[in-house]
């Protein structure tokens, strides 16, 4: 029956036509409520454009379903919520048709002491050029551990897609194309991230960019 009918076309609604049997006879406005909707749960809703596609199937203005990318993306700072180390709290989800398969944030390996509780654990790094950068090496990656998940608990990576707070380093990026992975979408920009644009790029894997500006984390003045 058209009370259950969830959405209308752009062209439905201009036309007034196609709504709930209760709005007949009146244009549907972006103030009307959704029937069944909880308008107090709507307002935290983030505020979203929808696409331009004019005959697109679309919701009353009042509340617009999130795209998957958006979907996924607003999972990423929920998943790195549960990083241990301020040297960079990233997360990482791995996604295929629209399913997680698997999920990963900065951390100790199960088991071994967290950067939170015991310190980070630096290590420097000499460059072919004599240039020291410094690392923790306490943790595993947000990716890293999101494939070491899909390894333990057998779960085929190909073909997905991974969301990330930031741009991966450089043996992320490796281990995502080794994975499988074609598709790499990252929240914000990591501030040395050349080495992983030009390997994902020479390796067919799509990288898309939300945010175009660096991830800012703790002791970043440290070359990374
Ligand atoms: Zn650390
Ligand atoms: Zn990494």
């Amino acid at each position: 029956m058209n009370s259950a009918r969830p959405y209308q076309t752009r062209s439905a609604r201009r036309a007034g036509a196609g709504a709930a049997p209760d709005w007949h006879n009146r244009r549907v406005s972006a103030n009307d409520p959704i029937p069944g909707s909880n308008p107090a749960a709507d307002a935290v809703a983030p505020a979203l454009s929808p696409p331009g596609d004019a005959d697109r199937p679309v919701e009353p203005a009042a509340r617009r379903r999130p795209s998957w990318d958006e979907y996924f993306v607003g999972l990423v700072p929920m998943v790195a919520g549960r990083a241990t180390c301020d040297r960079g709290r990233s997360g990482a989800l791995i996604v295929r048709d629209h399913r997680i398969i698997c999920s990963g944030y900065v951390g100790s390996p199960p088991g071994l002491a967290h950067c939170d509780d015991a310190g980070h654990l630096w290590r420097n790094v000499i460059d072919d050029d004599g240039s020291v950068r410094t690392h923790c090496v306490r943790t595993v990656h947000a990716e890293q551990n999101a494939l070491a998940q899909a390894a333990k608990y057998g779960l085929p990576l190909a073909g997905t897609t991974c969301y990330c707070t930031m741009e991966p380093c450089a043996t992320c990026a490796m281990l995502l194309i080794s994975a499988g992975v074609e598709r790499v979408v990252a929240l914000r920009r990591y501030h040395a991230a050349a080495q992983s644009r030009e390997l994902l790029a020479a390796a067919g894997v799509r990288l898309d960019v939300w945010h175009d500006e660096d991830q800012v984390y703790a002791d970043q003045s440290r070359p990374a």
